[in-house]
């Protein structure tokens, strides 16, 4: 596989847009991502011109599809920004779904602060909502979503008013969590009126992007794309936002909790060792850019066998609350490995809202409480995360 040099090697080939330069001395490149044999990359160039340098990204993915190891090359044109300035917000790259319709990517905005980079970030609030909270894990598949979706209903039970944000969005679940589909309509410009699930109000890609879109050029786009769905959507008052980042730790996942202004993270871990390795990526993340954390959830930390009704824990349940206190976290509670879960999660029934007094909405109403308490507390002392130790695993 090539690494970034290489490949910048390569770009540097392609001449600027007015055959001035290259694109890599014009700072036009964005981060390089290198995955499996792909490379995704995108090009700043004026929203306006973006039609007209169609060629340069070809270009762009022609040379660098020359280098050994290279199956498949994702260049996408994205729109001016400011110098140094991260990743720019997405000019259409692919046709979006309608253009101009409520169903397209917004076009982006103008004159946002710096989007990551080396800049010193700038994070304005949404206005009307009172506290940004992220929920991340180190990979997937760890009940992320699952847990958003319930921890915000849990939030909505005790009392506050609840917006969520689908930020995973190379594999959007909160619709189907909360049973919504549709897509969002305008209230005014290009702003979007966010739907709704069980009271709570959703923004979701999933709502914005056709699901045949081919997930990997959603890569570029994921800055903007979370920027525009946090920033341009009526999300109306809100106690909290509770937003499901993608999974994983890499640079989109730093970018953005770089730049989302958030008030805390919840981290998601199964016991599994290997899962509080990535955890622990997660929450050095998050320190490494001054985000307080509030916790650890152990999501599938025990199973209650339907038959016997006994408890097993067959996962080696309780690694995250150890691993937590061992790095000075707050651990937020233990939710059961159970098929009630799942199978509410995946037909749209969420347990905290079918079953608001059983067991589980319990937990992740106790969760909840813990959860909002740290943001308050937090919020108080304007205390940030307890001083950086950066264990890299
Ligand atoms: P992620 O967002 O981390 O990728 P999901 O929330 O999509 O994970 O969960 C992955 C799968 O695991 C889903 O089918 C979900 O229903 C299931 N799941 C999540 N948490 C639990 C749980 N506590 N008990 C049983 N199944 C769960």
């Amino acid at each position: 596989m090539p690494t970034r040099e290489d490949v910048l090697k390569e770009l540097a080939k392609v001449k600027g847009p007015d055959l001035k330069g290259d694109i890599v001395s014009l700072g036009l490149v964005s981060d390089v991502f290198i995955t499996d044999g792909r490379v995704i990359f995108s090009i700043t160039v004026p929203a306006e011109r973006a039609e007209e340098l169609e060629p340069l990204r070809q270009a762009a993915e022609k040379v660098v599809g020359k280098l050994p190891g290279v199956e498949k090359v994702l260049a996408a044109l994205t729109s001016e920004r400011a110098k140094g300035s991260g990743p720019a917000p997405a000019a259409p790259v692919r046709p979006a779904p309608k253009p101009g319709e409520a169903g397209s990517v917004p076009p982006p905005m103008q004159g946002r602060g710096p989007a990551g980079g080396e800049a010193k970030t700038e994070k304005p609030g949404v206005p009307g909502v009172k506290a940004i909270i992220a929920v991340a894990s180190g990979k997937g598949g760890v009940g992320k979503s699952t847990t958003t979706c319930n921890l915000a209903l849990a939030l909505q039970a005790n009392g506050l008013k609840v917006g969520v944000l689908d930020a995973d969005i190379y594999g959007p679940s909160i619709p189907r969590l909360f049973r919504v589909t549709g897509r969002p309509e305008p209230v005014s410009g290009r702003i979007l009126k966010p739907l709704e699930g069980y009271g709570v109000k959703v923004m979701s890609m999933g709502f914005l992007v056709e699901e045949e879109t081919p997930m990997i050029w959603r890569g570029p786009m994921v800055i903007s794309a979370i920027t525009q769905m946090l920033r341009e959507v009526a999300w109306g008052e809100l106690d909290v936002l509770v937003v499901d980042m993608p999974p994983g730790t890499g640079d989109a996942q730093l970018t953005m909790a770089q730049n989302v202004p958030l008030a805390g993270a919840v981290i998601v871990s199964t016991p599994q060792d290997l899962a509080l390795i990535d955890a622990r990526k997660g929450l050095n993340m998050f320190r490494r850019v001054d985000v307080p954390l509030l916790g650890i959830v152990e999501n599938m930390s025990y199973f209650l066998c339907p038959d016997c009704g006994g408890r097993h824990d067959i996962f080696g349940h309780g690694g995250a609350r150890i691993e937590a206190e061992k790095l000075g976290v707050p651990f937020l509670g233990e939710v059961p490995l159970d098929m009630a879960i799942r199978e509410n999660s995946d037909a749209g029934t969420p347990v905290t809202v079918t079953d608001p007094d059983g067991a589980h909405a319990t937990i992740y109403k106790d969760i909840a409480a813990k959860v909002w308490a740290e943001v308050e507390r937090h919020r108080e002392t304007g205390e940030r995360a307890a001083p950086k130790i950066v264990i890299e695993s």
